[in-house]
């Protein structure tokens, strides 16, 4: 299944079937995909799996834990950690068994626990390739995050690995399951901003690795893989093949880091990259490590441009449509996408489904990352 028939199934699944049409091409009938996808599921199965966490960091802690409350097919039930303490502590403030605790040496033996459908990896960039792998092998489905791997080799072990073992993977591209971004897809489709010419997009932030745990991390570039491409370019980089609904044939790209800064000794402050589509359409997009915080996307069409500012948000999402009478701000309801996303794994594994974001979607954004990397160390386009 490729990923076009994996989009279609994930809008089948949310019942969101004109935007399923919509994949077909502009001016397919739509429907609204604002509604909350968990709404648009609550005729499948009430039956929960069971979920467990691997690496109980900043953003598993803060984001993703407290957003099973919001789930209808995913519970957390394990955690895996390196700290046994603080397993314990948050063990006890969701409910969990002490029994379901795991540490990253005697993670192996989830495997007996029946409990235990998905393990949710949510660790440096580096290791998410050992913890799916060894997910896999003790017969676990997998959700993994953003970056997939650190390689396009490490990419392909960790598809092998899971259909190896029978198993889902999954890339948790959340902005994939939250509804401003799946409107503004629906709207592009449906032809509402007519011919795509370009697209724009920009995810910077301050890294701060003296001040923050969760960045220290991510300025080695053994454990990132890269710099600000790697963690928040790929925002960029997913919404314009997810908006423009093809894969780019060339990139081309500059990077700029202060050699001083001992920030980017290791890893890349700015990049500028273009993506070339094969309808023509460009994605100018740029990330960054030393500008203050953007997450932004605008589609030009030659009947209006669409911006999402924010557009990939954890909960607060912003969108303006100009066109030649006017400009609107459509009010969007908000969405909890960890939750859709969570749960739309789930309901495909209880359905025998492939998901819309499977391995196969992360390991195409490391190939085109490395395809950034190269244009900028060569200083010429690459074709990908
Ligand atoms: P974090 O540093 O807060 O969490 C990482 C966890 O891994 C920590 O609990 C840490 O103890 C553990 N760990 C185990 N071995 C480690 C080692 N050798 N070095 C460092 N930490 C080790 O980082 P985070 O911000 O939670 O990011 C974790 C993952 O989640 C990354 O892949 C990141 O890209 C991803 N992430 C995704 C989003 C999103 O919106 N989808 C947001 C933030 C982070």
């Amino acid at each position: 299944m490729d990923a076009t028939d994996s989009r279609r199934q994930f809008l089948r699944q949310a019942g969101l079937g004109a935007a399923m049409a919509a994949l077909a091409g502009p001016g397919a009938a739509a429907a609204s995909l604002a509604q909350p996808l968990t709404a648009a599921m609550q005729n499948n199965d009430k039956k929960k799996l069971g979920w467990a966490i691997v690496g109980l960091g900043k953003f598993a802690t803060e984001e993703i834990m407290p957003n099973f409350k919001d789930c209808q097919h995913s519970r957390l039930v394990a955690l895996v950690s390196g700290s046994p303490d603080k397993a314990k502590k948050l063990a006890q403030e969701y409910g969990l068994q002490e029994k379901n605790i795991y540490s990253y040496q005697n993670f192996d033996s989830i495997k007996d626990n029946p409990e235990v459908d998905v393990v949710y990896i949510i660790l440096p960039n580096s290791m998410h390739a050992e913890y799916t792998i060894r997910a896999a092998q003790a017969g676990k489905h997998v959700l993994c995050e953003k970056p997939m791997a650190t390689s396009v080799e490490d990419c392909q072990k960790m598809i092998d690995a899971s259909k190896k073992a029978g198993k889902q993977l999954m890339i948790a591209y959340r902005c994939q399951y939250e509804p401003f971004n799946l409107n503004a897809i629906e709207r592009i489709r449906k032809g509402e901003l007519g011919k795509i010419r370009f697209i724009t997009s920009d995810h910077g932030r301050l890294v701060k690795p003296t001040e923050d745990k969760a960045d220290t991390w991510r300025v080695q570039k053994k454990l990132a893989g890269g710099g600000s491409l790697m963690d928040i370019g790929i925002y960029s980089l997913n919404a314009a093949r997810y908006f423009t609904g093809e894969e780019p044939v060339e990139v081309t790209a500059q990077i700029s880091s202060d050699p001083n800064d001992p920030r980017f000794k290791e890893v890349e402050d700015n990049v500028a990259f273009t993506l070339r589509f094969p309808s023509g359409v460009l994605a100018s997009c740029t990330s960054s490590y030393s500008y203050e915080t953007v997450k932004r996307g605008r589609i030009f069409g030659d009947k209006g441009w669409l911006d999402l500012d924010p557009l990939s948000d954890y909960d607060k999402h912003n969108m303006k449509i100009g066109k030649q009478d006017g400009k609107e701000e459509p009010q969007l309801k908000e969405g909890n996408q960890f939750a859709a996303e969570m749960d739309h794994l789930s309901e495909c594994i209880m359905q025998n489904k492939t998901p819309r974001t499977p391995g196969e979607e992360g390991l195409r954004d490391v190939r085109y990352i490395m395809a950034i990397y190269e244009s900028a160390r060569k200083g010429k386009a690459i074709k990908v």
